[in-house]
């Protein structure tokens, strides 16, 4: 039953913004804002909210689903049909509907093109701002997703040796995952060592351990479609280089330095340049090429985007989580970065993720 509510709710929610958006209902079709909207989990569904009807549009593979995940929609039985397309968009009375403009293919707008009698509008964000805003059923999911991670974080120094390849490293991360909870995969396990460290989203590949390397594992779990998102760096030998070590605390003390001074109503480039001008003073002002962090949730990455190119007017809010993932890259040496997964709460940020940062591994 409390389910039941979140999603009256959040129908309500979508309701009031209606007129802002200048439609008379809005089709979802991507599936975290689908799933965020209606609780439907199947891979083929579309949503159709008006002012009046709220109704979901599925496939012969999952009418039961449907009305079991989703009881706040009518089932609208859809057998992916031009046909049947129309007689959706006629059921609800909407003549001017809304679009996912970043989700909708041009494949699937030729064919909405073809339906008779409605005018639809493409809307840069639909659901996306409803978001950001996290509930305590959805924070709690978060955190238990952060603390899978968190254990098997801890396991990588027992894991990785001198002579595995990154892949193999990745599998066994992936398989103590999955038997530590998660559900899935938040997104595919980065392991980067050596020079490859140096790549921020390096695709772990054949080349293998070797004492001496910087090592970079980013990984999450997923729990309830909620994801977890976590990064560690590590030197692989007794002792790390001064080089790593000087730079390892300068990461560390950027990353710090956001927990203890980003606030909620802080515009999102402030966050970012937090971390962004110790990095900038240290010298190294080329080899942080990526945003601070992202949003996530449903999604590994959702709004808002902690980045120099944020506009000045978006800020981060109480309730928002967001990954803080200061790095510094070096090409032809390496990198590191450190992610935590965290909650924007009244007092400031507060970690989700709480793998304690132990850079060295003991090569056998
Ligand atoms: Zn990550
Ligand atoms: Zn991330």
């Amino acid at each position: 039953m409390g389910q039941h509510t979140i999603f009256q709710e959040r129908i309500t929610a979508v309701r009031q913004k209606l007129n802002e958006w200048e439609v008379d209902g809005v089709l979802v079709t991507s599936p975290a804002n689908r799933r965020w909207l209606s609780g439907f989990t199947g891979s083929n569904g579309q949503l159709l909210v008006t002012a009046n009807k709220a109704l979901i549009a599925t496939d012969f593979r999952y009418y039961a689903q449907a009305g079991r995940e989703a009881p706040d929609f009518a089932l609208f039985k859809h057998q992916r049909t031009l046909a049947d397309t129309q007689d959706f968009l006629a059921e609800s009375g909407a003549k001017t509907v809304g679009l996912e403009a970043k989700y909708v293919t041009l494949a699937s707008m030729i064919e909405l093109e073809e339906v008779k009698g409605v005018t639809w509008k493409p809307l840069l964000l639909t659901l996306e701002p409803l978001r950001l805003r996290k509930t305590a059923v959805e924070v709690k999911a978060i955190q238990e997703a952060c603390a899978i991670t968190d254990d098997v974080m801890a396991q990588v120094p027992h894991i990785a040796r001198a002579g595995m390849s990154e892949r193999e490293v990745a599998w066994e991360l992936e398989k103590t995952l999955r038997q530590a909870g998660a559900e899935a995969l938040a997104f595919d396990i980065l392991v980067a060592s050596g020079p490859n460290s140096a790549l921020p989203h390096h695709h772990p590949g054949e080349r293998c351990l070797q004492a001496g390397d910087p090592l970079i594992v980013d990984m999450g779990a997923q729990v309830d479609g909620y994801k977890s998102d976590m990064t560690r760096s590590f030197y692989l030998g007794a002792k790390a280089s001064v080089h790593y070590f000087e730079l390892y605390q300068l990461v560390l003390r950027a990353q710090t330095a956001v927990f203890q001074n980003a606030k909620p109503g802080m515009s999102l480039k402030a966050v970012d340049a937090i971390a962004r001008n110790m990095l900038d003073r240290a010298g190294h002002a080329d080899h942080f090429g990526h945003g601070l962090g992202h949003g996530l949730g449903l999604g590994i990455h959702e709004d808002p985007l902690l980045s120099p190119r944020a506009s000045d007017e978006d800020t981060i809010e109480v309730g928002t989580i967001v990954t803080i993932e200061p790095g510094c890259y070096l090409p032809d040496w390496g990198g590191i970065r450190l992610e935590e997964t965290a909650l924007m709460t009244d007092a400031g940020l507060v970690p989700l993720t709480h793998c304690p940062k132990v850079p060295g591994i003991a090569m056998k």
